[in-house]
Order: structure tokens, then C-alpha cells, then sequence
């Protein structure tokens, strides 16, 4: 297992040789330069950098992919999903992606060129803007305060999340400290990584998402035979609970990194009770074996539940008697709810945030924890667009948690918007009966609750 790293390289290299591609060695690529694609795995986006490349497009994939989460992260401009780009371009060609639109133009006229520097001129101009609402609370017209937290996939994402006035992490997917390695890390290197998390977030709540790899995020250290439905498969908690020894690795860790303050610990793909109730034993003989053996422990321990699958958000209810908190993920919810791959670019249409049976089951959460009493709030992609983000205040959720870069803009739309009247939209939204409705009644009636510029868009029907 340790070589397959090794195999892996050496079949590029042959394919590369293959196809007589002289891809430019990393030292030669100069800023401006754009990789086009078939696919990017979330480990290779991972290995990007601003320094080295401009943007990327690929072939596969859709928006809420984990590469394209991923290019927020890293803050790299990207299309993906775009069927049969690598036919099309050469080496040395000029082109300009458009990640806003999802636009790629290969071989643009001096006028395009030209259109696209002003465009990125607005785009600076616009974040300038944006930076008078880093100080300002994120709060609707008739005052309904939403907590808005970051989500983050690296520790070094830290000093852009307090930059932008995140209020905590909503979500730190940690998978990604196993994902981008031939070996597991070891506890020395996670603890030193989660502390670094907690210590810099100082009195600010951080939530440990536990290892979610599998569907689209492989981790080479821990091998999983191959899947005919990956994101079905040995996924997230079901892979912890499988291996209880990696579950522990990591848990070890989050406790020592915890010790004396309040720790967090989100679980994923939560299908049942069932799993809930194996993991807390886990977690239990992992705090007792730190306490024990470290005399380590946190002062407070909240245990929270991804509600990501239909299953989960029908039993809101029930599962909200065995956890602390709830975070929706809407970029699975939608996936599983209307049986959408969610890096399927053949079924990228389908997959339809606005679908009513999707905001019913949001809403069905949101009672839920209201009932038990239990904060929740909404980490998916939805969370980060100003405009969905609109929709999900008006079913009720009041904390929503977004890549960093997504706060400012989020919160100048929740401060152009009426909660209440959000709210009236929101409920008739749930009586709708097909997306197309929602769309329809979407663009006629949120510019009466939302009072703000138009930064925030109307969908095209
Ligand atoms: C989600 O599913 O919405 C989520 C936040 O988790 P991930 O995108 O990592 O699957
Ligand atoms: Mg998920």
C-alpha cells in the first residue's frame, strides 16, 4: 500500500508519455496559467496554489464537488462540469474562466480581453465594498440576528476566517489531513493541528467534523475496495465505524487537543440512531482512555449530528434527543434526496437546491431542533450564496457556516433582508408543488423582502 503512490505516478508519467503532452514541470508555470482538466481529484485541487496557477476547468464535476469546495478554499477561480474542454485546448492557448458565470472562452477577442480586465477591476472594487460590513453585526432590517461561522478544509485557512469576522468554525472538514498523504497522520500531527485550530479561534467556537472520506474524497492511507456507488458506500461514519481503530486515532487527539476547554465533535452521513448511539461508545472510550492515561479531558463535550441524509432530517425528532446540535448539509441532503450525484455533470440540472421536497425536509429539521431545543444550523454550500442563504433564514435557520470568503457578501444580503417577510415567502414556498413553481414565485416575490442592491441574483427561469 505504501508504493501505490509510486504506481500512480509512474502511470501518468506513461500516459503522459503516451499522448506526447509536455505538460510544464511546476517550476515552469507561470502565474496566469490555467490547468484544463478531464478531472481534478479534492487531494490534486488541494495541491494548487495561487503562486503557481491562475485557475483551473475540468471536464467532470459539479459545483458542489468537493474540488470545486475546495477552489473556494484555495481561492482559485474555476469551471467544472464543462463535458469536453480538454478537446478543445492546446498548450500556450489563451483563455479566460469566468467561475462567477461558469463561463470558459478559449481564444478571446481584444474586446473580451479587454471586457473581463473590467470585470476583474469590479470585482477588487466590489470586495473593497464588501469590507465595510467586516465590523457590522449580521443582522436582518427587523433585527433577526444569524450567527455566521466558517468552514474551513486546512488550519492555515485560520487567519482569512477571522480576517473576515467569521464567529466560530461551523465546520473544519478534517478529512482533509488524511486525504492528501500515503500515510495516516499520526496522533503527534492531528493534535498539533487541532490545537493550532482551537488555539487561534481563542473563546470561539470550533465544531471537528470527523473523518468523512469516501465518494468523491479517497484517502490513499486508508484503502477501500472499489465501489459501484462510492457515495453510497463506506462513506464518513460508516467507514469510522468499520475501522474503530482510525475512529479512535483521530478521537484521541480532538480530546487532547479539547483538554480544559469546550470540544465539538460533528458526526457525518448520520442514517440512524444506530450510529449515533456505536459512535458515543467510541467516543467515550476514547475520552476515558486520555483522561486516564493524560489526565486530559474538555471542560465541556457536545456531540452533534450532520442531518445530510432524507433518513435523518424524517427523524429529526428522535435524533435530536441523542445529540447536542445539528448541522444540515445541504450538499448531500440535496444529492440523496432527489438521487442526484452530486459530481455527475449529466444530472447537474436536477440538482435543484429550491426542490420543495428539499426546503420540506429543511424546514422539518428546523422544528425539530426548536423543539428539543438544540441549536442548528446549515454548513452546505447553500449556506454561502447570498441569495439561497435568504431562503434558508426564511425557513428558520439562524446560524449558517460558509467558506471564508462567503461571510461579507452573505452578510450584506441578510442586512438588505426582512426576516419576517422572508419567513411569509418561505411558507409559501412549502405549499409549492414542483421546482419550476419555486423558481417562478422566487423571482417575483424575494425583492419584497429584500431590500438591498442587487448583488443578491434572481434566478433565470
Ligand atoms: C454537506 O454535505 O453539505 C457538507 C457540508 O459536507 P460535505 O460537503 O463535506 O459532504
Ligand atoms: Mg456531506
Amino acid at each position: 500500500a505504501e508504493r501505490s503512490n509510486d504506481l500512480y505516478d509512474v502511470a501518468r508519467r506513461v500516459l503522459k508519455f503516451l499522448g506526447q503532452i509536455k505538460y510544464p514541470a511546476a517550476s515552469e508555470r507561470a502565474q496566469g496559467c490555467i490547468i484544463v482538466a478531464n478531472d481534478l481529484g479534492p487531494s490534486e485541487t488541494a495541491q494548487l496554489s495561487r503562486d503557481q496557477i491562475s485557475g483551473f476547468c475540468t471536464n467532470s464535476g459539479g459545483p458542489t464537488s468537493h474540488t470545486a469546495i475546495m477552489a473556494k478554499a484555495l481561492g482559485l477561480p474555476a469551471v467544472v462540469g464543462l463535458d469536453y474542454i480538454t478537446h478543445y485546448v492546446r498548450n500556450n492557448d489563451t483563455m479566460i474562466i469566468d467561475g462567477t458565470e461558469g463561463k470558459v472562452i478559449l481564444h478571446p477577442t481584444p474586446e473580451e480581453i479587454q471586457q473581463y480586465r473590467d470585470r476583474a477591476k469590479e470585482i477588487s472594487r466590489d470586495r473593497e465594498l464588501l469590507e465595510r460590513y467586516r465590523d457590522l453585526a449580521a443582522e436582518t432590517l427587523d433585527g433577526a440576528g444569524i450567527c455566521l461561522e466558517a468552514n474551513i478544509e486546512f488550519a492555515e485557512e485560520i487567519p482569512k476566517v477571522l480576517e473576515q469576522g467569521a464567529e466560530g468554525i461551523g465546520l473544519f472538514r478534517t478529512e482533509y489531513f488524511f486525504i492528501e498523504r500515503s500515510s495516516l497522520p499520526t496522533e503527534d500531527e492531528q493534535e498539533e493541528a487541532y490545537s493550532s485550530v482551537v488555539n487561534a479561534m481563542g473563546d470561539k467556537p470550533v465544531v471537528f467534523r470527523t473523518l468523512d472520506v469516501g465518494g468523491d474524497k479517497l484517502a490513499i492511507s486508508i484503502p477501500i475496495p472499489p465501489e459501484h456507488n462510492p457515495f453510497l458506500g463506506l462513506r464518513a461514519l460508516r467507514l469510522c465505524l468499520a475501522y474503530p481503530e482510525i475512529f479512535r486515532r483521530q478521537l484521541r487527539p480532538l480530546f487532547r487537543a479539547g483538554h480544559g476547554r469546550e470540544l465539538r465533535i460533528l458526526l457525518p452521513m448520520i442514517s440512524s440512531i444506530d450510529e449515533i448511539r456505536k459512535a458515543k461508545v467510541i467516543i467515550e472510550e476514547a475520552r476515558v482512555q486520555v483522561k486516564r492515561n493524560e489526565q486530559k479531558s474538555p471542560s465541556k463535550l457536545l456531540i452533534g449530528a450532520m442531518i445530510e441524509i432524507p433518513s435523518a432530517a424524517l427523524q429529526a425528532d428522535v435524533l435530536a434527543r441523542e445529540v447536542d446540535f445539528f448541522s444540515i448539509g445541504t450538499n448531500d441532503l440535496i444529492q440523496y434526496t432527489l438521487a442526484v450525484d452530486r459530481v455527475n455533470k449529466m444530472v447537474g440540472h436536477l440538482y435543484q437546491e429550491t426542490h420543495p421536497a428539499v426546503l420540506k425536509l429543511i424546514r422539518k429539521v428546523v422544528v425539530a431542533a426548536e423543539e428539543a431545543n438544540i441549536p442548528l444550523s446549515v454548513c452546505g454550500e447553500m449556506a454561502g450564496d447570498p441569495y439561497l442563504s435568504l431562503i434558508l433564514v426564511g425557513l428558520g435557520v439562524r446560524t449558517l457556516s460558509m467558506s471564508p470568503q462567503l461571510l461579507l457578501p452573505v452578510k450584506r444580503a441578510i442586512r438588505g433582508a426582512d426576516a419576517a417577510k422572508l419567513r411569509e415567502l418561505a411558507d409559501r414556498l412549502l405549499t409549492l408543488s414542483s421546482p419550476m413553481e419555486v423558481r417562478e414565485v422566487l423571482a417575483r416575490e424575494l425583492p419584497t423582502a429584500y431590500r438591498g442592491s442587487l448583488e443578491v441574483k434572481l434566478p433565470t427561469l
